[in-house]
């Protein structure tokens, strides 16, 4: 097999942002710029940075954007009623809230009170039950971004054997829904398979969304296989890497994303479209 032609995330992720900043220009000045509040609680650094790459996009693309900082031990009454504000006000359409929140806050039961018409991250149960029903509304960002990323190369997914590695509501639950919708035949896996090696050579899509370093290798894949790699892991040189071993990967994949530059950037741009899709208000 030769290697590995590369999906360009960080190259498709620019030009759906362009496309978003277009539209924004011819923004009738009757209605409110979509705009996106980002919660964060407390100052994980990693959340701080993602915080901030958000705030940055929207403002490239001309959305408005706020990152609302409430400190680490702010009560979950406290964010609630944060939420609570943002979901009355009229000029904000997007909500998301930072995970992993301080451990003293319940995520499900926060996640449960952002309006799910503002609900951008698509983790609201009305959104994950109207993805299950098959009736897509605000979908989660990366999955979503994973399937932009398929369609670049053009190839018909019906009957395909696809196989996620990881199966969080973040990412693997939603993106088997997604691929279920586009006519592959679905595997699941998650920490508890038996013979993951096995699934994975039956993979003509494999998406890996474990979060463990260079996880998956070259002998895993199936020549040919469509080869997606969410993982996003900091290694103790401080280097990024994904949870596929991306030099190995690439002899036998036919295509492949890199790491950084693939999925990462996806995930940003798919933000911006729900938000903006949250201001059209059609779902
Ligand atoms: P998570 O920890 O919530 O879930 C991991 C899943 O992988 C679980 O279902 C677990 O059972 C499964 N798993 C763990 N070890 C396994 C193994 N050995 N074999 C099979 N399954 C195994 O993680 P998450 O939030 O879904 O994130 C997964 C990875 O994706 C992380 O590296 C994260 O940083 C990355 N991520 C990237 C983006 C992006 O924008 N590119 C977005 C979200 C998450």
């Amino acid at each position: 097999m030769s290697q590995a032609t590369l999906i360009p995330g960080q190259a498709i992720a620019a030009s759906l942002r362009a496309s978003i900043r277009e539209e924004l220009e011819q923004w009738p000045d009757t209605r409110p710029l979509p705009c996106l509040v980002v919660i964060q609680v407390g100052e994980d650094p990693a959340s701080s940075v993602y915080v901030r790459n958000k705030v940055r996009a929207c403002e490239e693309a001309g959305i408005i954007s706020e990152h609302r900082r409430l400190p680490a031990d702010s009560s979950e009454e406290d964010l609630l009623q944060t939420i609570e504000v943002l979901n009355q006000d009229p000029n904000v359409h997007g909500i998301l809230v930072q995970l992993p929140l301080p451990k003293h806050l319940h995520a499900a039961r926060v996640i449960d009170r952002i309006d799910p018409n503002k609900d951008v991250d698509g983790f609201h149960p009305i959104n994950s039950g109207a993805l299950f029903a098959g009736q897509p509304r605000l979908v989660p960002c990366t999955p979503a971004g994973v399937m932009t990323l398929l369609e670049h190369t053009k190839l018909n997914f019906r009957g395909a054997e696809a196989v996620i590695i990881g199966a969080s509501n973040i990412v693997g639950k939603p993106q088997a829904m997604l691929l279920l919708a586009a006519g592959a035949t679905v595997t699941l896996c998650n920490s508890k398979t038996k013979d993951l090696r096995a699934h994975c050579l039956r993979a003509d899509v494999l998406v890996a969304a474990l979060g463990k370093p260079r996880f998956i290798q070259a002998d895993m894949i199936k020549p040919g296989a469509i080869v997606i790699d969410v993982g996003i892991n900091r290694l103790d040189s401080g280097k990024l890497c994904g949870d596929v071993d991306f030099e190995g990967a690439s002899q036998r994949a036919s295509w492949i994303t890199p790491v950084p530059g693939g999925v990462g950037p996806m995930t940003i741009a798919m933000l911006l479209a729900n938000t903006l899709k949250a201001a059209r208000g059609n779902f």
